[in-house]
Formats: structure tokens, C-alpha cells, sequence
């Protein structure tokens, strides 16, 4: 038998059965036991790269969608807003809440868990996020795990 793939005239164990037919006789597939394992491993790694890609082009919406978001957002203590802030504005989680996760990985998931994560969120300009920060250290407020 050749193989399909790579050519080379093989012995026919070297192919593996397909089913048996009815006269008896055996249908082997048409591509030999190591050409079909690269064949196999290939088609993975190419479906891999495009699970990846589309997965990574999911995630650039998200933390897109989440710069915009913040853009719109004021800082929960002093409510400061506006341009060349959004960038430092960080999301913390409410007191009341528990979140298994943190809002900057949540771009990895869908934009209703993002939304959701949101929502437990308070958001703070860098300068508050500083004073709340100083706050928990001196234990005025009670420190929140991520
Ligand atoms: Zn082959
Ligand atoms: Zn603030």
C-alpha cells in the first residue's frame, strides 16, 4: 500500500483497519500510522492557534469595552472624573462583596461576568485608591481579599 501522505510503499499493518468487509478483505485507511499521528497533532496545534486567536480577540474587546466603561466612571470617594485619569482609576471590591476574581482579569470571560464583577466594584482614582490603601494599613477599614 502508499500512503497518502508521505508516499512511501508500506506493508499494509502499517495502516491502520478502517472495517471489514463483507467478503471478508479489510478496509485500512489510506494514510500510514505515523503519517496520520503528524496529521493528527498538526490539526490540533492549527485548531489550537485559532481557539487562542479568537479567545485573545475576545479579551482586546473586553479591556477595550473597559477603558470606555472607565471613562464614564467617577471615583466612588472624591468623584472625580474626566480624561487622563481613566488610566489610573483602578476598581476595588465593595465591602459588602466577595469577588473570587479581580476586574482586570475578568477581561478574560465573557462581558456579562465582567459586567457582574463590575457591579461589586467600587472605582477609585489613583489618589483615593491611595488613601483607601492607607486606610485598610491603619485599620480603618477592614482589608478586602481579591
Ligand atoms: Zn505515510
Ligand atoms: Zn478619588
Amino acid at each position: 500500500m502508499i500512503c497518502r501522505v508521505c508516499k512511501e510503499s508500506k506493508d499494509e499493518e502499517n495502516f491502520p483497519r478502517k472495517k471489514k468487509r463483507p467478503d471478508g478483505s479489510i478496509l485500512r485507511a489510506t494514510i500510514c500510522k505515523p503519517c496520520q499521528r503528524t496529521v493528527s497533532k498538526k490539526h490540533y496545534n492549527e485548531n489550537k492557534e485559532v481557539y487562542f486567536s479568537k479567545n485573545k480577540k475576545k479579551e482586546i474587546e473586553l479591556k477595550e469595552f473597559l477603558k470606555e466603561h472607565k471613562e464614564k466612571c467617577k471615583c466612588t470617594r472624591c468623584g472625580l472624573s474626566g480624561e487622563g485619569i481613566t488610566e489610573s482609576m483602578d476598581f476595588r471590591t465593595k465591602e459588602t462583596e466577595t469577588m473570587k476574581r479581580n476586574v482586570s482579569y475578568l477581561v478574560k470571560h465573557s462581558k456579562k461576568i465582567l459586567l457582574e464583577g463590575i457591579a461589586k466594584c467600587d472605582i477609585y482614582c489613583a489618589n483615593c485608591q491611595r488613601i483607601v490603601d492607607a486606610e485598610v494599613k491603619h485599620g480603618i477599614k477592614t482589608p478586602k481579599k481579591q
